[in-house]
């Protein structure tokens, strides 16, 4: 019976997904075209909605077929179409701060030295090639990596400068790291108040329950005080078949090559 019944959903699932077959949007994990998106993320508080939060707040971003979301395509297409991680011959020696499960299966498949941790939390489960590892203490040699990946993860960690650091030691002279989080370029300072642990004050003060800030317009020079060189970038437009969200830009953050550029 449960054999029947799995067959069933399988053949409507195939019936669905071919109905909204369409060229709108194209996923470039699955490979999926559709005429429409799922919804993603949590609906933002009245509160917060001033803010006009890049990033955040519930949208229809979601495969249909694989469930990948704007977020982790815009990392995979800057990594595939900007930098060319994926060219054979490349070699890359890339670490994952608490990885997207699409994007992860895209790099272990991609032939590079791919490294990938996570703060293991209790109650969760890890796939066997995620280490457990603190952003704040990262357990690498300086200079180790060619890109570093920290996907909206900084608005999560009150010690977010320390994190920055060291992503920063730990990233090659002329390597790059992408740190994404949400942000409201409607704000000159970053709102930050860690008195504020309420989950509902939370959600109405910084977007989410579990963030414990909202960077503003001044999250460039936080991460240029810890070192990195920032480059704004926008693909969005330029890709938008992968249905990015045309306001997110990219912060492109690199360690440079030679620390006497620091004083051109
Ligand atoms: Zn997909």
């Amino acid at each position: 019976m449960t054999i029947l019944k799995n067959l069933y959903q399988k053949v409507l699932r195939e019936l669905w997904l071919f109905k909204h077959r369409g060229h709108d949007y194209s996923c470039p994990f699955c490979g999926y075209s559709s005429d429409t998106m799922l919804p993603f993320g949590q609906e933002l508080a009245e509160e917060v909605k001033k803010d006009h939060i890049i990033g955040g707040g519930r949208r229809n971003v979601r495969c249909l077929k694989c469930g990948s979301h704007d977020r982790e395509r815009l990392i995979y297409i800057y990594l595939r179409e900007i930098a060319h991680i994926f060219d054979s011959g490349k070699e890359t020696h890339l670490l994952h701060i608490a990885p997207e499960p699409r994007l992860s299966q895209a790099l272990l498949k991609a032939g590079i030295d791919y490294v990938c941790g996570d703060l293991f939390t209790e109650g969760y489960t890890y796939p066997e090639y995620v280490r457990n590892m603190d952003v704040l203490h990262l357990p690498f040699e300086d200079n180790t990596f060619d890109i570093i990946l920290c996907n909206h993860v900084l608005e999560h960690i009150p010690e977010d400068r320390k994190a920055m650091q060291e992503i920063f030691r730990t990233l090659k002279p002329g390597g790059f790291s992408l740190l994404q989080v949400p942000v409201s370029y409607l704000l000159e300072h970053t709102i930050e108040d860690f008195t504020i642990e309420d989950p509902h004050q939370r959600e109405i003060t910084f977007g989410q329950q579990d963030h414990c800030r909202l960077y503003g317009k001044d999250y460039i020079n936080r991460l240029q005080e810890n070192g990195f060189e920032v480059e704004i970038v926008n693909i969005s437009k330029e890709y938008a078949q992968f249905c990015l969200n045309p306001e997110e830009n990219l912060f492109v953050c690199k360690k440079r090559l030679h620390p006497s550029d620091y004083f051109d």
